[in-house]
């Protein structure tokens, strides 16, 4: 089973999953162009892609959903029940014959096992995904205020984690550009997972067999990967959980494409 983080940031997100003869994508935020040419890198052709999985409607998840599946007629667009008028209200031109709608129960794509996961976020409906292929599973969450037990029992396990980390609180307080409103939803409940919060996932996935994380989702604004990751690294070896020992961490690049994780 193959991973790699095409972009992620606030600005696009993409993110490559595949096994021996199953190839998906979760979101295409990024210009088809882009994922072709990263889908090239990797060695992968995008005629093989069987599915786009949306987490939810905002345009940095679905900005080329339409696009892609316009050109590449055998990929399929899989969308949780409650996000799906969302999705048709911002994309009306979709192709409904090519869209899956799924509920809480786990689907299969190829040899892929999916199990959504509710996010809490400011879009109708966020989810989470774990994508397991035998004895392997990689979990991806971003776009969340906040974490509760659920999600972590989700994430728990997981050969691979991808986590948002999205802001340093102090980045965003202080940012000139950014409206008192602005800053509130960030930091809501239903906002986005800050480097602080996302250090005590990472502890708790540290705890529960999660052996590799790559933290994502970063604000270009309101954080800097080597903030992003000094944070965590010095949070967690606070904890007594040595990075890179205990677990691997890593940032994803927001437009170049991170580690290609191959999980056996
Ligand atoms: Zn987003
Ligand atoms: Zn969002």
């Amino acid at each position: 089973m193959k991973a790699c983080v095409l972009a992620s940031s606030s600005k696009g997100n993409c993110t490559y999953i595949g096994s021996e003869t199953t190839n998906i994508l979760i979101d295409a935020g990024i210009s088809v162009k882009d994922i072709e040419y990263k889908l090239g890198l990797l060695r992968v052709n995008p005629e093989n892609i069987s599915a786009i999985l949306i987490t939810h409607e905002h345009s940095d998840h679905i900005k080329s959903v339409y696009n892609f599946t316009k050109k590449y007629k055998s990929c399929f667009i899989y969308v949780h029940k409650n996000t799906y008028e969302a999705l048709l209200t911002k994309l009306p031109n979709l192709d409904k014959r090519r869209i899956i709608i799924f509920y809480n129960m786990d689907f299969n794509i190829g040899d892929l096992t999916i199990t959504s996961f509710i996010l809490p976020h400011d879009a109708s409906c966020c989810v989470g995904y774990s994508i397991k292929n035998y004895q392997n599973k990689i979990s991806i969450c971003t776009d969340l205020g906040h974490t509760n037990s659920d999600i972590i029992q989700n994430l728990c396990n997981s050969k691979l984690v991808i986590l948002e980390s999205n802001h340093d609180i102090d980045m965003l307080k202080q940012n000139p550009h950014y409206s008192f409103a602005l800053k509130n939803r960030i930091l809501g409940k239903y906002g986005h997972l800050s480097n602080n919060a996302a250090c005590e996932v990472v502890e708790k996935l540290a705890y529960n067999n999660v052996k590799q994380v790559v933290l994502a989702h970063l604000s270009p604004e309101n954080n800097t990967p080597e903030l992003c990751y000094n944070t965590m690294c010095n949070y967690l070896l606070s904890k007594g959980i040595i990075p890179n020992v205990n677990i691997y961490i890593e940032v994803a690049n927001k437009s170049e494409i991170g580690t290609v994780f191959t999980l056996k």
